[in-house]
């Protein structure tokens, strides 16, 4: 691409979000950065990666159950759309802002394209903290938010599913809403829906499974066995709970686990069977007999061989990247490790599995539960997780070849293999007009 003009209105960056290096944004278009040298001719369009394609911004206003009126903002970003259409899901967090969603929505265009999905990358969220709200008011909050942004998602635009704190009872009402909107029952509008409502079996637990298939493939390349692995997770939700069952089943000990109620330890390994429906029925680790309390800081001092950052963005800093003990680090959330944090951890000889490869089985289930809906054809959950399976284990394995082939880390790696898929889309469409 050409350089901005000084004069013409051009830029080059966005006059709209002022990234730091650590933020979502920023350490996102680092990522882009370090990419560049591999793209060979077409690193001429990566400007296009680095803004997004288009960003909506709505009010969201709800009636409380006190009968006052609250207004809450939504987001929903569509970052690139060269390859299919928008897809990723929906974040309700008060920490959520268009910057984070803008660099979530970014990730999922490079993730969707890692695992060859034909999708672009969008993301939403809202600027709420859901605890707060009755069951009710989140089900507003969910309709009123869904209209809003009606205007851009759909079956075969932009398909919302499941992120930080939303579920699939939010999806059922997404699905809802588009569909009463549009007079016509659109199951292909959201996926991570109930089953009955053209969800798809083994997608709750798919991205936990596919963090745990891709350590799998990584602990073997690094002579590591999962058998008696220490595994260290950072946050027990969806994703961190799910993938420490299959390690636990794997034979290998949980014997760390932190998330906003706390952090336990214990160095036998958690037994998951009580573990887990503690988790359900208190809403956190927070004070799990089978398991004591240290504080937060010191969860990334604990003696682990594998660490699963399975929370927000953002969590492993310069200094806690320092202090990682773990052989393995695998990015179960999105976003969690800084740049300069990645190349201390690299520098260290420690592997990390990015987010970008290493979460993608809850988009590829997604994408299975999409193809689904539109042939009402259902497969069964052993079907699902076999391709899920073989995707992951062929994408991982086509970023490992790349990134030995150059040298570069597997995170550079992916990038490479995702965002050459996604100019060549890109160049081949032309640029409009
Ligand atoms: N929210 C998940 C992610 O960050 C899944 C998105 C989807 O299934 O579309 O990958």
């Amino acid at each position: 691409m050409t350089a901005a003009h000084p004069h013409n209105g051009a830029q080059s960056s966005l006059s709209y979000v002022s990234p730091s290096p650590t933020s979502p944004w920023g350490t996102y278009l680092s990522q882009v950065d370090r990419v560049v040298p591999y793209l060979g001719p077409l690193a001429k369009w990566t400007e296009t990666l680095k803004r997004p394609k288009r960003a909506l911004i709505v009010d969201v206003p709800i009636e409380m159950d006190d009968g006052s009126v609250q207004h809450f903002e939504g987001f929903r970003v569509q970052h690139n759309l060269s390859r299919g259409p928008g897809k990723g899901g929906v974040r309700y967090h008060p920490d959520v802002t268009l910057e984070e969603v803008m660099a979530l929505s970014a990730w999922m265009t490079v993730k969707c394209a890692a695992v060859n999905l034909p999708y672009g990358g969008a993301k939403g969220g809202i600027r709420v903290d859901p605890k707060q709200l009755s069951l009710k008011e989140l089900e507003k909050l969910t309709r009123r938010y869904t209209s809003e942004i009606g205007i851009i998602i759909g079956p075969q635009r932009d398909i919302p599913a499941p992120d930080v704190n939303t579920n699939g009872q939010i999806m059922a009402w997404m699905m809802d809403t588009y569909s009463m909107n549009t007079g016509a029952t659109a199951t292909g509008v959201v996926t991570g829906k109930p089953i009955h409502l053209g969800g798809s079996l083994g997608r709750v637990k798919a991205t936990g499974r596919g963090v745990f298939v891709t350590g799998r493939e990584a602990a073997r390349r690094l002579g590591l066995k999962l058998d008696g692995a220490r595994v260290a997770v950072q946050g027990f939700g969806n994703v961190g709970g799910s993938a420490a069952e299959l390690f636990a089943q794997a034979g290998s000990k949980i014997v760390a686990a932190q998330d906003h109620t706390g952090t336990i330890v214990n160095k036998n390994g958690f037994d998951l069977a009580e573990l887990v429906p503690y988790v359900k029925a208190n809403g956190g680790v927070g004070g799990f007999p089978g398991g004591d309390a240290i504080d937060n800081e010191s969860f990334w001092d604990v003696d682990c061989d594998i660490l699963i950052p399975a929370a927000l963005e953002g969590q492993i800093s310069a200094a806690r990247a320092n202090r990682i003990k773990a052989k393995l680090v695998l990015e179960g959330a999105n976003g969690p490790t800084v740049p300069e944090a990645d190349d201390i951890l690299a520098g260290r000889g420690v592997l990390v599995v990015p987010d970008v490869i290493c979460n993608a089985g809850g988009v590829t289930v997604s994408y299975f539960e999409w193809v689904q809906d539109f042939s009402s054809f259902f497969w069964t959950e052993d079907e699902i997780n076999v391709r899920l399976d073989k995707i992951m284990v062929d994408a991982l394995k086509k970023i490992w070849d790349t990134a030995d082939r150059h040298k570069i880390t597997l995170r550079t790696a992916t990038f490479a293999v995702a965002c050459e898929r996604i100019l060549i889309a890109r160049e081949e469409r032309g640029l409009y007009p």
